[in-house]
């Protein structure tokens, strides 16, 4: 079907061009056709590599920071760090624009923590002074946490601004990480975060079982005593796990070793850089040929994140989202519906294990499902593009 450097998902699977979990490759899925102890020297081996391989990804060479591992999907992996780094008497400003940040507030919330919101809407980011003036109106915040890019639009937040104005204030920075790290640079020397959170089934490529947490050493000695539940205190996995190298409840052994793998290949392809290249002409080359077949995007040019994209439903009255959904299933890919107040929409991820040629492919399915759903222009409302010239952030 298509001439991509990588191998075809096998079987009829799809590929997934969803936020994830997502399309891996063969070697990552192959990697788990052997079963570990737990407490084998090869797997407690394999464990401190990941960490330490982490930990590099973001920077750290000075050594200021750990990485603490967490079972469970990343949501586990926010509310551990939620729980355990921000103190329960403290009160924290989230930064919300759209549904990551506001589970945040809701983890909070549920935890019992003095939190603020500020809400951008749906699709525009926080900006650099409107927290300074935030911070300066309100001393008693102490921690603020921010979504890297927003999976529910695809927004690129502006993480060094935003940085900026939290350390000047002189305020610790917790960041959501979840659908960036790995492919889109935050490295602890240029943003010296307090700690930040991502997943193993994200930009890096392995299959969903495992979240991570890197924070600054002393935030984790700090942490002792502090969060309020047993599996997900990230104090005591830490001291656990560097004092034994095991995790303290059954770790998802397959699925580490998946992401060892995943690792492997995410060093071969250029690390960081190489990784966000792929991806970013994954955008560029979906955004393109979408907008050639008429469809526009949510987000200007300057926040698309090359992670997934939001586009406008088309204003024509044959089409119809679930129809063309079902369109695109049968041609192999499976897309992502919108999770919008404003217009409606839907969303494709251009994360996984695919390249330009998968894109170019998937493009012109949607060519093929419009045309057979008698839509010859896949322009959006004008109103959705009047609410769009609105958004000047
Ligand atoms: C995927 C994601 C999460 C975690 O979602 P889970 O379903 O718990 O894995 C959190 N934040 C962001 C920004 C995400 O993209």
């Amino acid at each position: 079907m298509t001439q991509s450097a990588f191998e075809p998902p096998r079987l009829g699977e799809p590929y997934l061009l969803t936020p994830g979990p997502l399309t891996t490759s063969y070697t990552v899925k192959e990697a788990m056709l052997r079963d570990w102890g737990s407490r084998d020297f090869d797997f407690r081996q394999m464990t401190t590599d990941i960490r330490t391989k982490l930990l590099a990804m973001a920077g750290d060479v000075a050594s200021d920071y750990d990485c603490v591992p967490v079972q469970g999907s990343g949501t586990f992996s926010v509310e551990a760090m939620c729980g355990s780094l921000v103190p329960r008497d403290a009160r924290t400003l989230v930064l919300v624009n759209g549904a990551y940040g506001k589970r945040i507030a809701k983890i909070l919330a549920c935890l019992g923590r003095d939190h603020v919101v500020i809400d951008k809407g749906d699709c525009l980011p926080p900006r650099g002074p409107e927290i300074a003036a935030a911070l300066r109106a309100d001393p008693a915040i102490s921690h603020v946490i921010v979504v890297h890019c927003e999976t529910s639009s695809g927004i690129l937040n502006p993480m060094q601004e935003i940085a900026d104005a939290v350390h000047g204030a002189g305020r610790k920075l917790l960041i959501d990480s979840m659908s960036a790290f790995g492919a889109l640079p935050l490295d602890v020397r240029d943003i010296p975060f307090a700690a930040m959170v991502s997943s193993a089934n994200k930009c890096i490529e392995g299959v969903p079982g495992f979240g991570f947490v890197i924070a600054r050493k002393e935030e984790l000695e700090a942490a002792r005593g502090v969060s309020h539940s047993l599996s997900l205190d990230l104090h005591d996995q830490w001291v656990s796990m560097n004092k034994t190298r095991q995790w303290r409840f059954t770790p998802p052994t397959h699925v580490l070793a998946a992401f060892a793998e995943a690792l492997r290949l995410h060093e071969e392809e250029g690390g960081v850089a190489g990784r966000g290249a792929r991806y970013s002409r994954n955008r560029d080359v979906l955004v393109e040929g979408m907008r050639a077949l008429g469809f526009e995007t949510l987000l200007r040019d300057e926040w698309l994140a090359p992670i997934i994209l939001t586009f406008f439903n088309p204003a024509h009255p044959k089409f119809d989202f679930e129809a063309f959904y079902e369109g695109m299933s049968d041609r192999g890919f499976v897309i992502y519906p919108g999770k919008l107040t404003v217009a409606d929409s839907f969303r494709i991820g251009c994360i996984g294990r695919l390249d330009e040629h998968v894109m170019n492919a998937a493009v012109q399915a949607a060519g093929e499902v419009l045309a057979e759903l008698g839509v010859d222009d896949a322009a959006p409302p004008t109103a959705s593009l009047d609410e769009k010239q609105k958004l000047v952030a």
